[in-house]
């Protein structure tokens, strides 16, 4: 089959490579119908996650076809249509019991990470039966690998974390997909106001069509200074960092309001500062790190 593989940082190509095989009676291979490129995928290719080894074939997204079921799979079938979550859970260690999937002890984000991923024709996937979602008949399958990472990432990562409530002002740095996925779902709890902050302008454009009320491009180093004059230097209730690099991150903290919350979506490769010497004095903000941690890393 063909298949998208990783060959250190900078370089990929699209080769031949065995299709996957049940390794345990618990796995699915499922043959790719639709894929898609994430932000951590870039990430990979940067170099930022050194797991990553020669060889790998990434991505981690997708909805397909089962294509064959190892012996203890219950709930799918050869035939079958599904979506493929980007964390394999096994349902039945303590995390997954406390609905912590992304933490599952026999799983987590694995696929295109530390085992072979989707941006191939077929894909082995763990723990079929909790790993995997039917689609209905007549599902538009293209939308529905936004299901599979971009949308609840965005969703749980950025607003639940964030506890954006009635009234909030947020600020959502970084426009891309999962930004955008947190932008759409945000307005689940009627913000007052969104601003969406990227260097792009064309996304920008399109987080205004997405519910976005205020804008900034931040190529020129001013949004801090922009968001603090929009709020009259009150700052934004809850920041949602989408993007990943230090920069952002710190935005975040230079944005908080008192008692706000920053929720982090982006996969970081760098450290970043917890400036805790500027925030301290805010009193009471909270930090969400990435995908199903819920604990508050400092509360003070
Ligand atoms: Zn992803
Ligand atoms: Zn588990």
């Amino acid at each position: 089959m063909k298949a998208l593989v990783y060959h250190g940082p900078g370089k990929k190509a699209w080769e031949e490579k065995p299709k996957p095989v049940i390794k345990e009676t618990t796995d699915a291979v499922v043959k790719i119908l639709k894929t898609t490129i994430c932000g951590t995928d870039l990430h990979i290719m940067k170099g930022d996650l050194p797991e990553v080894t020669d060889g790998r074939i990434i991505g981690h997204e997708g909805v397909g076809i089962v294509e064959e079921v190892g012996n203890s799979v219950s709930n799918f079938k050869k035939g079958d249509r599904v979506i493929i979550s980007c964390v394999t859970s096994c349902g039945k260690c303590e995390n997954c019991k406390k609905g912590m999937y992304s933490h599952c002890m026999d799983g987590g984000w694995i696929l295109g990470y530390l085992i072979d991923g989707c941006q191939a024709e077929y894909v082995r996937i763990p723990h079929a039966d909790n790993s995997l979602y039917p689609i209905p008949a007549g599902a538009d399958e293209e939308a529905l690998v936004m299901l599979s990472d971009i949308l609840p990432t965005g969703f749980e990562c950025g607003v639940l974390n964030g506890q954006v409530k009635p009234g909030d002002v947020i600020a959502i740095i970084g426009a891309g997909p999962v930004g955008m996925a947190a932008l759409l779902t945000s307005q689940f709890y009627t913000p007052a106001e969104i601003i969406a902050i990227d260097t792009d302008d064309n996304r920008l454009a399109v987080a205004k069509t997405f519910g976005a009320t205020h804008t900034i491009n931040s190529s020129d180093g001013k949004a801090v200074e922009k968001v603090m004059e929009l709020t009259n230097n009150r700052g934004v209730d809850v920041a949602i960092e989408a993007v990943g690099i230090p920069v952002t991150f710190e935005m975040c903290e230079a944005i908080i309001s008192a008692g706000g919350h920053i929720a982090n979506i982006g996969v970081h490769g760098k450290s970043v500062t917890l400036h805790l010497e500027t925030l301290w004095s805010k009193k009471h903000n909270h930090y969400y790190p990435p995908c199903g941690y819920s604990f508050h890393t400092y509360a003070i």
